[in-house]
């Protein structure tokens, strides 16, 4: 092709506007040309802000610094997420799943060790976040910038918020060169092979070599022009509603987002510099949307305020093919596996990246659109068994809907092979490389969610006291010790606004 290759996003949310600058980034527009067509009729989901570290590669891969986007979107550090209430029977009130970061490979060994030793019946020091940089900074509220001197790297999330982003990103993409056009897109027109021609819009059709489904859960393109099925989650993952109340910003900012179970959900708070995002996910099938309501403004002390909240319908699962003729889809259009761990926009960037790679290899042909499929399928079915395993291993016993997340027996056999191993003493890391599943969840995350849980067999009777093979105390003044090398969350936050 001598002219360049036409790529049509349809769909100006956060997954669009991340390929069209990935895109625009990634190839002078000799080569292709982005455009992007999205209804601000039709708006965005406007929830989905927390990222993993994921995003922090995304920024730096665009070269977009942080003292640029942060402060427009509102936006503060996340470097963990706290767990509340989702096992009290096992005696664990809270526990953190941290990013794990450079400096912990140096206590991430005793850390699973104790796990292990604690698995035999032995009484070890197993709480995650004692054992790992991220957590301490979250128990200090420190946010996770080091200084020059500091020889590792940190891996860390953001809070921000999503319409500001998809501003943000709109601008910087149509500096780079990408055409916006905001018109709705009322057919979708089909070439004899089965390939997209157009898109019909009332500002004219929209021609494209190749086309990029972003619009969200309506999957206007793949799903309901190329007939892609849809691939529920629904016999393991329960929730399909959200219920969404903001609340006001914190005066100390959080660096972590809190994950707190209720009756038939949990409810997420994210911590933004002007307000406090929350919400209510829940199982329609168990608790109506008038009492999910009443819920949340309990919890939230928001009983008597007027403060409208959002009713939002959540499609769990993923689509049979993502890459489909000349289309691909990403973002909500793909699929979703509910917002626990914040995983939709990690999932959209992997799939930009691995697309793009494999467009720059080795072009559009069959047996690349296969393999993409078959990567994209694997990511989103073993992110799902992680968050599975949360509902799994819950202990609470206050409704119909924990038991029946934790009598669920539709797991993967993957899941069920890790839970088995954790019971039966086995070594987890092992397993995990085994499946070669570490680059989904790696053998630390898995141990912080068994381990948070508080899941292990009894202690042996009559044991000769705690059995840590470690020092708890180096370990504890190694990891004090990196930490007084970062600043307070508000410091750097205010002065990046300066
Ligand atoms: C309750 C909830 C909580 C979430 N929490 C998180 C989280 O913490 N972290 C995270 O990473 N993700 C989270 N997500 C997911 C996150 O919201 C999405 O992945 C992200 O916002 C990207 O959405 P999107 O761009 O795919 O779709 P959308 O934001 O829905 O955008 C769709 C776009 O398509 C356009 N469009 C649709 N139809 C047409 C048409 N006919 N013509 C023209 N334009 C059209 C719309 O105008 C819009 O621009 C959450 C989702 C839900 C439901």
């Amino acid at each position: 092709m001598n002219r360049p290759m036409n790529i049509v996003i349809a769909g100006g949310g956060t997954a669009g506007w991340m390929a069209a600058n990935y895109f625009a980034h990634k190839w002078p527009s000799d080569k292709v040309k982005v455009t992007l067509v999205e209804s601000p009729d039709i708006g965005i989901i406007g929830v989905g802000e927390g990222s993993t570290p994921t995003l922090k590669r995304f920024f730096e891969e665009l070269k977009i610094k942080e003292s640029d986007w942060m402060p427009k979107c509102n936006a503060t550090y996340k470097v963990s997420i706290q767990f509340n209430g989702w096992s009290p029977s096992s005696g664990v009130k809270h526990y953190r799943h941290p990013f794990i970061s450079q400096t912990d490979t140096f206590t991430q060994r005793a850390f699973e060790v104790n796990c292990r030793t604690r698995r035999l019946g032995l009484d070890t020091h197993v709480t995650p976040e004692d054992f790992l940089l991220n957590g301490v900074l979250a128990k200090q509220n420190k946010a996770p910038i080091t200084p020059d001197n500091f020889p590792f790297r940190m891996e860390y999330g953001y809070h921000f918020d999503s319409a500001l982003l998809g501003n943000y990103l709109r601008d910087v993409a149509v500096e780079k060169g990408v055409t916006h056009i905001s018109a709705v897109i009322s057919d979708v027109v089909l070439h004899l092979s089965g390939d997209i021609s157009h898109l019909v819009t009332e500002k004219g059709n929209i021609e494209g070599d190749f086309f990029v489904d972003c619009t969200g859960f309506s999957s206007h393109l793949l799903q309901q022009t190329l007939g892609v099925k849809f691939n529920s989650y629904s016999d393991n993952l329960f929730n399909d509603s959200a219920v969404v109340l903001p609340t006001h910003a914190y005066e100390t900012i959080p660096v972590e987002t809190q994950s707190t179970a209720l009756s038939n959900g949990w409810c997420w708070s994210i911590p933004l510099q002007n307000r406090t995002g929350n919400g209510y996910v829940y199982s329609a099938s168990h608790l109506t949307k008038d009492k999910a309501e009443e819920e949340l403004r309990r919890h939230l002390g928001l009983e008597n305020s007027d403060v409208e909240a959002r009713h939002l319908k959540m499609k769990v699962g993923q689509v049979a093919q993502h890459w489909q003729k000349n289309c691909l889809a990403l973002g909500l259009s793909q699929g979703f596996i509910e917002p626990l761990e914040a995983t939709a926009l990690h999932l959209v960037q992997i799939c930009i990246e691995y697309f793009s790679d494999t467009l720059e290899k080795s072009g559009f042909s069959s047996k690349e659109s296969a393999a993409y499929n078959a990567f994209a399928k694997e990511r989103f079915d073993r992110v799902r068994d992680y968050i599975v395993a949360h509902y799994k291993l819950n202990t609470r016993d206050d409704s119909e809907y924990w038991r029946a997340n934790r009598n669920n027996m539709v797991l993967s056999d993957s899941l069920k092979s890790l839970i088995s191993t954790w019971f039966q003493r086995e070594d987890l890391t092992s397993e995990i490389n085994r499946q070669n599943i570490g680059m989904h969840w790696d053998s630390v995350s898995w141990h912080c969610l068994f381990a948070g849980y508080g899941a292990f067999p009894p202690l042996e009777q009559n044991q000769p006291g705690r059995g840590d093979l470690y020092s708890e105390q180096k370990i504890e003044r190694f990891i004090q010790g990196c930490a007084l090398n970062f600043k307070h969350h508000n410091n750097v936050l205010q002065t990046q606004q300066s």
